[in-house]
């Protein structure tokens, strides 16, 4: 009988340092919530999360919490709670996993941090729809239920050059939300306290960049699926000091594994980039899929989505307009083939993952024709997989089994 290949896959010994961050953040704001001595706003991940650093408020964000429910795997039975009351099983699955749990008065933070019952209770909702209509529609929802201020800010979509007239629409929607958010705040808007929180984010995106760009040494020392946890404090903790703590000590260690020649794969033989969400409840499984195939998903769109180079403590609103018009979802389709180009070259990719994500067409960039221009324009070949970031009833492992060992061949033949 044929014996199964062992598969080595080297953790990150930092990444408990992380789990500890992530752990003191969702504690700081139960607290807040049931003492009430600290507001609580809830952001969209690529929001204003700075300004609301400024007035004093903990920051929570839904996102990462539905993150929880795909990696638990208890989406799949809360999202037909969503559906029953209105929102199409088509939807962001982020938005009806987040409101089914909900409904049914459960949350993965219960299981993972003993002594929390139910997700903070929010003073004001804040969002960005620079990332999609859906968290406008989500974070309205909630608004109405807990009866608090919903404020956002409208973004440009499809953007090919951010120009000076985009930034100063946009820094102009991001000051008008100060007023209503000092009233909830019951004080001003401190100038120092946003400056300061800016700059911590920038430190913060710089870091996470120089951590993510580590995986271009071979063998690389880090996965995408590292990458997926790991990205938590510069998703829930940009602009503040203990999420640059976590990231240097994550820096560090990536370093030692650079130079000591250790990967995070034993026998790095491909080297791919993924581009897409995450199917969440299925981390681990892909992560081995590919491992056993000797390959490394090492880059991706997504982990990279939380690099802010524009911000500037000098021009806050400004570089805040900037730095969250720049990114990679709001952009055109040019502007993205560029980008991905670029990124294959620094990592020095073999193939693409597109993932095909039924329910976030925001981040998904296969439908297009971007695939067959990008291997025109590069000749990477790539495969798409079908699936979803949370709904797992959207997606067949056999076939992207598959389909994935069909195209680990293809490369090795092209070797
Ligand atoms: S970008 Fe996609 S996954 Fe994220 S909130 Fe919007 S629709 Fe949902």
């Amino acid at each position: 009988m044929a014996q199964e290949k062992e598969i080595v896959i080297r953790r990150l010994k930092t990444a408990k340092d992380l789990g500890k961050f992530m752990a003191d953040y969702y504690y700081e704001l139960d607290e807040a919530s049931k003492s009430g001595k600290k507001k609580v706003a809830w952001c969209t991940s690529v929001g204003p999360a700075e300004i609301l650093r400024g007035m004093g408020f903990l920051t929570y964000f839904p996102e990462t919490h539905s993150a929880m429910l795909g990696t638990t795997r208890m989406a799949v039975d809360l999202i037909p709670k969503a559906n029953a009351i209105g929102y199409s099983p088509d939807i962001c699955s982020y938005l009806t996993a987040d409101i089914g749990a909900f409904l049914a008065g459960v949350t993965p933070l219960s299981r993972a941090f003993p002594g929390i019952q139910s997700v903070p209770k929010p003073d004001v909702l804040v969002y960005n729809t620079n990332q999609c209509r859906d968290v406008q529609d989500w974070f309205a929802w909630y608004a109405k239920h807990y009866n608090v201020p919903l404020v956002g800010i409208e973004t440009y979509r499809n953007v090919p050059e951010v120009t000076p007239a985009h930034i100063t629409s946009i820094a102009g929607q991001m000051e008008n939300i100060v007023e209503p958010l000092e009233k909830v705040a019951g004080r001003k808007l401190d100038m120092g306290e946003l400056k300061n929180a800016v700059a911590l984010s920038r430190e913060c995106s710089n870091l996470w960049e120089k951590c993510l760009a580590a995986a271009a040494a071979k063998p690389s020392p880090l996965t995408f699926f590292d990458g997926t946890t790991l990205m938590g404090p510069a998703v829930v903790g940009r602009g503040t000091q203990r999420a640059n703590d976590a990231y240097n000590l994550l820096l560090e260690e990536l370093n030692e594994r650079m130079a000591q020649g250790s990967g995070a794969i034993e026998n790095e033989q491909y080297r791919l980039y993924w581009d897409g969400m995450p199917v969440w409840g299925r981390l681990s499984m892909h992560s081995k899929l590919f491992a056993g195939l000797n390959a490394n998903v090492i880059a991706s769109t997504y982990c990279s989505s939380w690099i802010f180079n524009a911000l500037d403590p000098k021009e806050p609103f400004e570089s805040m307009a900037k730095a969250y018009t720049e990114l990679f979802i709001v952009r055109s389709d040019e502007y993205k083939e560029e980008y991905i180009k670029d990124k294959l070259e620094f990592f020095k990719c073999d193939g693409i993952i597109y993932h095909d994500a039924k329910t976030c067409p925001n981040n998904t960039n296969c439908r297009y024709g971007m695939p067959q221009r990008l291997e025109k324009k590069t000749g990477i070949p790539s495969l798409i997989i079908n699936g979803d970031l949370n709904d797992l009833r959207l997606l067949s492992d056999e076939q992207t089994k598959t389909n994935v060992e069909a195209f680990i061949e293809q490369l090795e033949e092209r070797k």
